[in-house]
C-alpha cells in the first residue's frame, strides 16, 4: 500500500486516526522525522489544512493530508472556531481552553455545539478537501479523561457522556475528523 503522510504534530490525532484507518500506510510527521512548526496563518480550516498539505507536499513529494478542526460553539457565534486551540492564550493549553469555555457559556442555556474538520489533500495531480461534522452540546462541568482538547466537555448528539467519558471506540466512530478522512478515503478509492 502507498505511503500516505498525515501533516500533523499533534500525537493524538495520529493515534486515533491510525487506529481507524489501520488498513492504510499512514506515516505521522514524527515517522518521517519532520519536527518544524507549520504557521496556520490562514483564517478557515480549509486554508490553514491547504496551507499544511501543500507544504509537506512540497518537502517530500509524497502523497500528504493535513487537517484543521476546531470547536464551534452556536451561543458563541462558532467560537473557538479555528483559534479552538489557542482560545485561552498562546500556549494552547486544554484545561485552560475548557474553563474559559465554562465560563462564557455559564449565563446560557443554549449549549449547541459541533466539531469540524477540513481535510485537505495534496499529490502530484490533485489538491481537494473534505469536511467532516460532529454535532453536539457542551456538558456543564468537565468528565472524562479520554481524548483531548475540548473532549472532556462535549457530548455528542444521541448520547449522554462526554468524548472523554464515552469508551473511545465511539469517539473514534463519530468523530468528525474520521468522517472527514473517510470522505478522503472514499474519494481516493474511486480514482484507483
Ligand atoms: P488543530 O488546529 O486542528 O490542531 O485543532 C485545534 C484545536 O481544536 C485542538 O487543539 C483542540 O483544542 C480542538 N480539537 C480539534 N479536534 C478535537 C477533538 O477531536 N477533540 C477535542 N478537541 C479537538
Amino acid at each position: 500500500m502507498k505511503e500516505l503522510i498525515f501533516a500533523t504534530h499533534n500525537q493524538n490525532k495520529v493515534e486515533e486516526v491510525k487506529a481507524v484507518f489501520k488498513e492504510h500506510n499512514i506515516k505521522s510527521l514524527a515517522d518521517v522525522s519532520y519536527h518544524n512548526e507549520i504557521d496556520e496563518t490562514a483564517k478557515t480550516f480549509e486554508g490553514n489544512a491547504l496551507l499544511k498539505a501543500k507544504h509537506i507536499y512540497e518537502v517530500f513529494k509524497t502523497p500528504v493530508f493535513a487537517d484543521d478542526s476546531g470547536l464551534e460553539v452556536a451561543a458563541l457565534d462558532g467560537a473557538p472556531g479555528i483559534y479552538s486551540a489557542r482560545y485561552a492564550g498562546a500556549e494552547k493549553n486544554h484545561k485552560k481552553n475548557n474553563a474559559k469555555l465554562l465560563g462564557a457559556l455559564a449565563q446560557t442555556t443554549n449549549r449547541k455545539a459541533q466539531f469540524k474538520t477540513v481535510i485537505a489533500y495534496v499529490d502530484a495531480n490533485t489538491e481537494i478537501c473534505f469536511e467532516g461534522i460532529v454535532k453536539g452540546e457542551i456538558a456543564t462541568a468537565l468528565s472524562g479523561t479520554g481524548g483531548f482538547g475540548y473532549d472532556p466537555l462535549f457530548i455528542p448528539e444521541g448520547y449522554s457522556e462526554t468524548f472523554g467519558a464515552l469508551p473511545r471506540e465511539i469517539k473514534l466512530k463519530l468523530s468528525h475528523r474520521s468522517r472527514a478522512i473517510n470522505a478522503l478515503f472514499e474519494h481516493l478509492k474511486y480514482l484507483t
